[in-house]
């Protein structure tokens, strides 16, 4: 493909290959949470560095282009087995950085080959060209054609929460388009997605169009400066600098923020799925989901008994370390500054008088720990129903009715998605469509993530753009509109020069009697009364 203005742009500010590295490169640590022990030390990935990175998969981007959906799924499927036959490998390498347990870090690795094969199956005729008729039969000679085509380099900027879905479930989409993807992994947490790139080139021997930059706000900004299309992932605070860089070249972004969702429980639920499902949505991954529930409305009528029996429930997880026999429910705390977080939350909640029922406070010893919590009686003078926590905590709240358990989910800067706890699913769905929120799940929790079929993103400050379903894989693409002749043409069509009043007027008085309304005004023979 010819390189537009807007590439060339991109190239002028890149440094030719070997130019960036600089002699005495940067480190950083990472370390293993559940004791706070150094696992590997990183080079960081200094601006030069990721120009030159970014130059090189440009350089390999048109072939891997050329090469056409079959063939670029063909490829993406050699990394799928490859992933299948390491899922142990790659779940034991994310549970050393995250702290996570086995049956968390081992349902990321076949996440992304069900989305390798959602999008190799499907990438063809999502971005197959349209043809749309015209609306306007004076252009019925013309034929209206859409062609889609990937930005040249996307950049993926991922947090540290699942380390493996999150760096790679939105590459694979801008891979199958076309694209050449350079992900900038979190600080936190980058080794799984380095070892697939290194996966990547050394085992499956595949093209230099995916590669893994290191580093924290430099690098990252560095990234936003020489893709063509930026994909975040992070907080709320992150994605407005991310925006606000990406200003600087005009580059388009789709930004995947924070959250703070609601669940609703109706007084028809099915109390004890609403439970367990409060308790796996609020606290799966340590609560360290965007989509993690994090405040419950519970109608008045069974709000007693729903908050007892989830204090008992939640009361019962298993915390600790993990390995790879299943025996723990949840982890460590991935990133150290979240404990924080969490815990002045809680603080305040008590302090402004709700009554923690279970939990409640850091666990002893190394590492960084904290105790799965259930907060009853809270309400939105208190952090911890408002501001994303991120952690291990479910606040929860009486309301009289739907209404006010609408309001109260609604008071949210954030949006992203919702639960509504109900047997009555017509009457859940119809609150659903009230909840301004990118999504909503009926009697479950966190399920529409795992549907590639839906648009996942936020309203609100949760986001700017949507990931998963066909606009996941368009957004990735430029669109060309490209307007043809379906008949042979003339010298010279009737609104050129020279102008002239007769076929001008004909031209007008066509458009009138096409686009105006009632016969007599189609034809010009007075006003509509
Ligand atoms: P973060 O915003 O601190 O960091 C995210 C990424 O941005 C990291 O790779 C980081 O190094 C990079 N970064 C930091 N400063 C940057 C800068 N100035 N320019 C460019 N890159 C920069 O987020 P986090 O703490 O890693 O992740 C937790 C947050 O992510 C939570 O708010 C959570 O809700 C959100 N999240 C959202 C989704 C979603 O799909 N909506 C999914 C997971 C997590």
């Amino acid at each position: 493909m010819e390189p537009t203005a807007a590439t060339e742009r991109k190239r002028d500010r890149s440094p030719a290959p070997g130019d960036g590295a600089s002699p005495g490169v940067e480190t950083f640590e990472v370390h293993d949470p559940t004791d706070g022990s150094v696992i590997e030390t990183v080079d960081v990935a200094s601006p030069g560095r990721v120009a030159e990175v970014v130059a090189r998969v440009r350089g390999a981007q048109p072939e891997w282009e050329a090469m056409g959906f079959r063939q670029r799924y063909r490829w993406l499927g050699r990394l799928r087995d490859w992933m299948f036959d390491n899922a142990d490998h790659l779940a034991d390498v994310m549970q050393a950085e995250t702290g996570k347990v086995r049956a968390d870090a081992e349902l990321e690795a076949p996440f992304i080959c069900d989305a390798i094969n959602y999008w190799g199956e499907r990438a063809e005729r999502f971005l197959a060209d349209e043809t749309p008729p015209s609306h306007n039969p004076m252009f019925k000679v013309k034929r209206l054609r859409i062609t889609y085509s990937p930005y040249p380099v996307v950049g993926v900027i991922s947090p540290w929460n699942f380390p493996l879905i999150l760096a790679y479930d939105d590459a694979m989409p801008a891979l199958m388009a076309g694209a050449a993807v350079v992900i900038k992994p979190s600080e936190v947490t980058p080794l799984v997605a380095i070892e697939i790139a290194r996966a990547w080139k050394e085992e499956v021997g595949g093209p230099d169009i995916l590669d893994v930059v290191n580093g924290a706000a430099e690098t990252g900004g560095a990234l936003i400066d020489e893709a063509d299309f930026i994909q975040f992932t992070g907080s709320e605070k992150t994605g407005k600098s991310v925006m606000r860089r990406a200003a600087d070249t005009l580059t388009p972004v789709s930004l995947e923020l924070g959250g703070k969702d609601p669940m609703i429980v109706l007084s028809d639920a099915n109390l004890e799925r609403a439970v367990n499902a409060a308790a796996f949505g609020g606290l799966a991954n340590t609560g360290q989901i965007c989509m993690s529930i994090e405040r419950v409305y519970v109608e008045e009528p069974i709000y007693d008994e729903f908050v007892a029996q989830l204090a008992d429930r939640v009361g019962e997880l298993r915390q600790g370390r993990d390995d790879d026999s299943f025996k723990q429910d949840l982890g460590a705390m991935t990133f150290p500054p979240q404990v924080e977080i969490v815990s002045d939350h809680v603080e305040d909640a008590r302090q402004k008088g709700a009554r923690i029922l279970t939990g409640g406070k850091r666990k002893d010893g190394a590492g960084d720990w904290y105790e799965p919590t259930v907060i009853a009686d809270a309400d939105h003078s208190m952090r911890v129903m408002v501001d994303e926590t991120f952690g291990p905590v479910i606040g929860v709240m009486k309301v009289k009715d739907a209404d006010e358990a609408v309001r109260m989910a609604n008071d949210s800067s954030y949006g992203l998605s919702a639960s509504v706890m109900s047997r009555d699913t017509q009457r859940a769905e119809q609150i659903a469509r009230r909840l301004e929120v990118g999504a909503a799940n009926i009697d479950d929790v966190l399920t529409n993530y795992f549907l590639q079929d839906l648009p996942m993103g936020g309203w609100k400050s949760s986001g700017v753009g949507f990931r998963h379903g066909e606009y996941g894989i368009k957004r990735f693409c430029r669109t060309e509109a490209i307007v043809s002749p379906r008949f042979p043409q003339g010298k010279r069509d009737p609104l050129w020069f020279p102008y002239k009043r007769r076929p001008r007027r004909a031209i007008a008085a066509v458009f009138r009697f096409l686009n105006a309304r009632g016969l007599r005004n189609r034809l010009g023979l007075g006003k509509r009364r």
